[in-house]
């Protein structure tokens, strides 16, 4: 009989954490590419709890951050989002991420996608050498942000690949900084993803 090699290859999937506060074409176009370096048949985005690395600042209701990434990869037939993170009481750590994304999908291969700065602070998470068996690390190039000879030292190369994506300089930051100077954030993040800030709000402009 005749062995079906397609559907019988582990089913690889990307991993897109993020604050997504607000999601930007930033993240989609570090997922997109690294869907199409691996092949992967799935990107799951995965909006943060309580990010206890921006303890400094006030994030929007994990709500609106979760329907933001749902509009923003809608249309998108292999772009999917979770709610392990949002679902879960208390700071997100991808090492629980990652762990029940791996009891959801225990046949899966996981992909964990970061940018050069989040791939920089890996080694100040919490149990990475657990980390590196639960997933492959792949870390993308991002502008403003160059990886250090001993960060890049640190970095074991059969768990960690580095991809070279398409430079785009955007934040969050400033797109939340430029609404509430009132200034355009189209084609910054996604049409839906514009709209919904005007519908409910969000980064409000500062009265002075
Ligand atoms: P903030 O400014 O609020 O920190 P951000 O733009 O950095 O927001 P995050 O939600 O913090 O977005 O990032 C989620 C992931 O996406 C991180 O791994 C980050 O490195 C990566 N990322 C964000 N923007 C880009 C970009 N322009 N190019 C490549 N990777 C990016
Ligand atoms: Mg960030």
């Amino acid at each position: 009989a005749e062995v079906d090699t397609v559907s019988d290859r582990v089913r690889r999937v990307g991993v897109m954490g993020g604050t997504f506060d607000p999601i930007h074409h930033g993240h989609l176009v570090a997922a997109s590419e690294v869907q199409a370096w691996f092949d992967l048949d799935e990107v799951v985005f995965v909006p943060t709890g309580a990010p206890w690395q921006k303890a400094d600042r006030e994030v929007s209701p994990p709500e609106h951050r979760y329907l933001m990434t749902v509009v923003a990869t809608a249309a998108n037939p292999r772009f999917t989002v979770s709610r392990v993170d949002i679902d879960r009481d208390g700071p997100t750590y991808t090492i629980d991420t990652l762990r029940d994304l791996k009891a959801e999908r225990p046949d899966e291969e996981l992909y964990f996608i970061t940018g050069a700065d989040a791939l920089a602070d890996i080694f100040t998470w919490r149990d990475v050498e657990e980390l590196f068996e639960l997933a492959n690390f792949v870390g993308c190039t991002r502008p403003g942000y160059e990886m250090d000879e001993k960060t890049l030292g640190a970095i074991p190369s059969d768990r960690v690949t580095m991809v070279e994506i398409p430079a785009l300089a955007i934040s969050s930051t400033d797109c939340r900084a430029r609404q509430r100077r009132g200034e355009p954030v189209w084609y910054l993040v996604p049409d839906g993803v514009v709209q919904y800030i005007g519908k409910h709000g969000l980064y409000p402009k500062e009265t002075s």
